[in-house]
C-alpha cells in the first residue's frame, strides 16, 4: 500500500495495545515493541473497572475523557472480540459506593446531586434500601449511591485479545524488545533497541510508569512516575456472588462470574519496588471485612501488585509536544488506564492519521508540564527538537483516601 504511515508503538500494556489495534484497523504500518511480554506492566494488575463517575469526582478533563470513553467501551469490545476471537469477560453491573460515616455520607449525597443534574441515571440509597441493592454490606453501612452505567472488564483478556486483533489488522509485536533512546532524524523517528535501531515516521510512547527515561532530552521531562498498588485476588465463599462492583473509603470490590473477587487497592509512593508487603495486603482486607464481613470466609488465591504511571495531576497525557510533532504520547493514565483505553486509542487515531486534535486533548497535552520559555522555545522548534532547560516539575500528590 502506497504512503502507508509507519508508527513505533513502545509498550504492549493495555494502551500501547489499544493504540495499536486503532491504528492497525485504520490502515497504518504499525510495530509495537515491548520489553517484557504484553500487558505485564500495570495492566496485568488492573481490576478493571469501568467507573468515570467515581474516580473523577467533579467535572473536568478526566470526568469528560471517561465518560467518553465509557460510551464507547461495549463497541470497543465487541470490536476486539469480533477481530480476535477471543473471550473477553465485561460487565456493566453497575457500582454501588458505601458510606461509612457522616462526611462520607454527604459527599455521596452533593455527588448524586451534582450527577442527577447532568442526567445521568443514579441513586442514593438510604441504609436499608442498599441491604436490599447488596445483601452482602456490613451494618456499618449508613448509605450508597448507585449508579448503574458502571462496570468491569478483563484488563489482561482485554490486552491479549487486543493483541491478537491488532495482528489480524497487520500489526507487528516485538517481545521482549527493550527501547533504549529514542532520537529524530530529520522528517523520521529512531527507536533503538537492544535488537538494533527502528525507524518509522511517527513514536508512540506508552510505556506507562517507565516513559520519563526514554524522550530523548525534552525538557522539561514528563512528571511520570510509579504508584505501587496491591490486589487481592479472593475466592468468594458463599453460592451468591455480589450483584455489583462494592466500593468503599478503603477499598473497592469486583465480582467475576467465575466467584474470584478482586479488592484492591493500596496507592503507595515506592518507587519501581513491585513487590507485595503484608501490610499492604492487610489493609485491604481489613476494609474488605469492614463493608463486606463475609470476606472473613473468602479463600485467598493470590496478590497482585502494579506500577500506575501517575502524574503531577493525575491526568493523563495524551498528544505531541509542540517541540516534538512526531513523538506522540499515550502515558500516565495513572488508576484509569483500563476505563480510558478506547477513548485513547480513538484520538491518538484522529491525531495521527487525519492530523485532527481532538478537544478532548486539550486539557492533556504534554505541553501543560512546560514552563512559559519552554513553550515558547517550543513554538519555534519544530525541525530542531529544541526546548529550554527550567528546573524539573516537581511532583506534588494530594492522594484520595480511596
Ligand atoms: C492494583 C491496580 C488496580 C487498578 N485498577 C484499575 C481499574 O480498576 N480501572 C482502570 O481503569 N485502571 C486501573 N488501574 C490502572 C491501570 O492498570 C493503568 O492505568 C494501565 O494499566 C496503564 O496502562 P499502560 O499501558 O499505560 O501501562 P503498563 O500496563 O504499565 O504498560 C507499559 C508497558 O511499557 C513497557 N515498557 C516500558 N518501558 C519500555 C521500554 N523501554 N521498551 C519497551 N517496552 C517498555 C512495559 O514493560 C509495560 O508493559 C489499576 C492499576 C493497578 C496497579
Amino acid at each position: 500500500m502506497p504512503n502507508r504511515i509507519t508508527v513505533t508503538v513502545v509498550g504492549g500494556g493495555i494502551i500501547g495495545c489499544a493504540v495499536a489495534y486503532e491504528l492497525g484497523r485504520r490502515g497504518a504500518d504499525v510495530c509495537v515493541l515491548e520489553r517484557r511480554d504484553v500487558g505485564q506492566g500495570a495492566t496485568q494488575a488492573s481490576a478493571g473497572i469501568l467507573a468515570p463517575f467515581i474516580e473523577a469526582d467533579h467535572a473536568g478533563p478526566l470526568r469528560q475523557l471517561g465518560s467518553r470513553s465509557l460510551e464507547l467501551y461495549s463497541r470497543f469490545v465487541s470490536d476486539v472480540v469480533a477481530d480476535s476471537g477471543a473471550v473477553v469477560p465485561y460487565e456493566r453491573c453497575g457500582t454501588l459506593e458505601a458510606a461509612m460515616d457522616a462526611s462520607s455520607l454527604a459527599r455521596l449525597e452533593r455527588a448524586a446531586r451534582a450527577l442527577s443534574e447532568t442526567g445521568l441515571e443514579c441513586r442514593l440509597l438510604n441504609a436499608a434500601e442498599a441491604l436490599i441493592q447488596e445483601p452482602h454490606l456490613g451494618p456499618s453501612v449508613i448509605g450508597a449511591l448507585h449508579v448503574p452505567s458502571h462496570g468491569f472488564v478483563a484488563a489482561s483478556a482485554l490486552t491479549t485479545a487486543l493483541r491478537e486483533a491488532a495482528m489480524r489488522h497487520g500489526v507487528s509485536f516485538l517481545a521482549p524488545c527493550a527501547v533504549t533512546r529514542l532520537t529524530s532524524t530529520g522528517s523520521r523517528m529512531s527507536a533503538e533497541t537492544n535488537q538494533g535501531p527502528r525507524h518509522s515516521d511517527v513514536v508512540v510512547l506508552a510505556a506507562g510508569s517507565w516513559t520519563e527515561g526514554l524522550e530523548f532530552g525534552q525538557k522539561p521531562s514528563l512528571p511520570v512516575r510509579p504508584v505501587r498498588g496491591q490486589l487481592l485476588q479472593l475466592r468468594w465463599p458463599t453460592g451468591s456472588r455480589l450483584k455489583q462492583v462494592v466500593w468503599s473509603t478503603g477499598c473497592y470490590v469486583v465480582p467475576w462470574p467465575d466467584g474470584t473477587t478482586l479488592v484492591g487497592a493500596t496507592v503507595e509512593d515506592v518507587g519501581f519496588d513491585e513487590g507485595a508487603t503484608v501490610s499492604g495486603v492487610m489493609s485491604l482486607l481489613d476494609a474488605a471485612r469492614e463493608v463486606l464481613p463475609a470476606t472473613e470466609h473468602a479463600g485467598f488465591e493470590a496478590v497482585r501488585v502494579g506500577l500506575r504511571p501517575g502524574t503531577a495531576d493525575d491526568l493523563p497525557v495524551i498528544g505531541t509536544r509542540r517541540s516534538a510533532p512526531r513523538l506522540v504520547y499515550a502515558t500516565g493514565h495513572y488508576r484509569n488506564g483500563v476505563l480510558l483505553a478506547p477513548v485513547t486509542a480513538q484520538l491518538v487515531g484522529d491525531l495521527v492519521l487525519e492530523a485532527a486534535p481532538g478537544p478532548l486533548l486539550e486539557g492533556v497535552s504534554p505541553d501543560r508540564f512546560a514552563s512559559a520559555p519552554d513553550a515558547r522555545a517550543g513554538e519555534t522548534a519544530a525541525a530542531g527538537w529544541a526546548g529550554s532547560d527550567p528546573a524539573r516539575i516537581r511532583v506534588a500528590r494530594q492522594e484520595k483516601k480511596r
